[in-house]
């Protein structure tokens, strides 16, 4: 099917990635393979930082490898540095994911380097792809934290940002991705930037990924769509957010996403209410953190007929 709009889930990387708890291999694998079958094809599954950072990714490999036999996904990983791409390759991740944070306090807070030590660190990625000819299908995307907003240095400067995508596809993404890290964007703040950075990046695709800290998200959504964005990252039942902020929140709810572009007659190729078995196994798995989402509690409207569902039936 040819699908007007990409959803990516992100859940079982930023979802998890403050969730105390650790998921066992095989449920975070059952989680994923029930939304495979509700029809979203991309998701972040992993991170490969180091496990006395981050426990929750201690299967990292595990978790890379076993979404490999899953049929017909996408499944990205998270690298934070060379080092952790380069176990990602030799897992064989289709993609890996960099990151490099536009405010300059935050990319010394997240990686401990300067930024631009951030940038060249991306660069190897990308050359080590290059010059490896077993990788060559391997794509490098990345991401830029704090793009709308940074809870150290507060507003972050468009031009900063176009300063930082430029100088990342010019070390050879193959993808951007702009995030609202924190929660802080508006849906003005996101048309404007994403009309500067969409046409910069050309053939390259842009993802936005917003978090629903302060209620925005799907606002956000809306007006990244207006600005030409077709490609959205979220997380199923909108798990993650910061413990040490309260009343924080994950990224926007997966569920609640699907149905706001469907019913915008946009086309994602998942069946929103099939996306409940996810939901269910997550939330077992998980029973002490909040979830969060409005859909799979309250019912598709009656007589609703998502996008999807048309071209499904013609
Ligand atoms: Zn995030």
């Amino acid at each position: 099917m040819q699908k007007d709009v990409q959803v990516r889930e992100v859940g079982p990387r930023d979802g998890l990635q403050l969730v105390k708890q650790f998921m066992p291999t095989e449920t975070k694998i059952a989680w994923i393979k029930a939304e495979a079958e509700a029809g979203v094809v991309d998701f972040e599954v992993t991170s490969f930082v180091p496990p006395s950072v981050i426990p929750q990714f201690a299967d990292a490999r595990d978790v890379a490898t076993e979404s490999l036999k899953i049929d017909g996904i996408n499944a990205m990983v998270l690298v934070p540095n060379l080092k952790g791409a380069e176990m990602a390759f030799e897992t064989g991740s289709p993609k890996v994911n960099g990151i490099v944070s536009v405010s300059k306090t935050h990319n010394k807070a997240n990686v401990r380097r300067t930024r631009d030590d951030s940038v060249e660190g991306f660069r190897k990625i990308v050359e080590l792809r290059n010059n490896t000819p077993e990788y060559a299908n391997l794509k490098v995307g990345c991401g830029l934290p704090t793009a709308l907003g940074c809870t150290l240095e507060g507003n972050v400067a468009e031009s900063e940002v176009l300063k930082v995508a430029e100088q990342l596809l010019d070390a050879g993404a193959d993808e951007i991705m702009i995030p609202d890290t924190v929660g802080y964007a508006s849906p003005s703040q996101v048309r404007s930037l994403l009309k500067q950075v969409i046409p910069l990046c050309g053939d390259i695709p842009v993802v936005a990924h917003f978090h629903d800290t302060r209620g925005l998200g799907l606002a956000n959504v809306y007006a990244a769509l207006e600005a030409g964005c077709t490609r959205f990252d979220a997380s199923l039942a909108g798990f993650g957010g910061c413990p040490f902020a309260p009343g924080a929140t994950g990224n926007i709810v997966t569920e609640d996403l699907v149905f706001l572009l469907e019913a915008e007659g946009l086309k994602t190729g998942i069946d929103v209410m099939a996306l409940r078995k996810a939901r269910e196994i997550l939330t077992g798995a998980l029973p002490e953190e909040a979830a969060h989402g409005a859909i799979l509690k309250a019912g598709l409207p009656k007589g609703f007929v998502p996008a999807t569902a048309q071209v499904a039936a013609e």
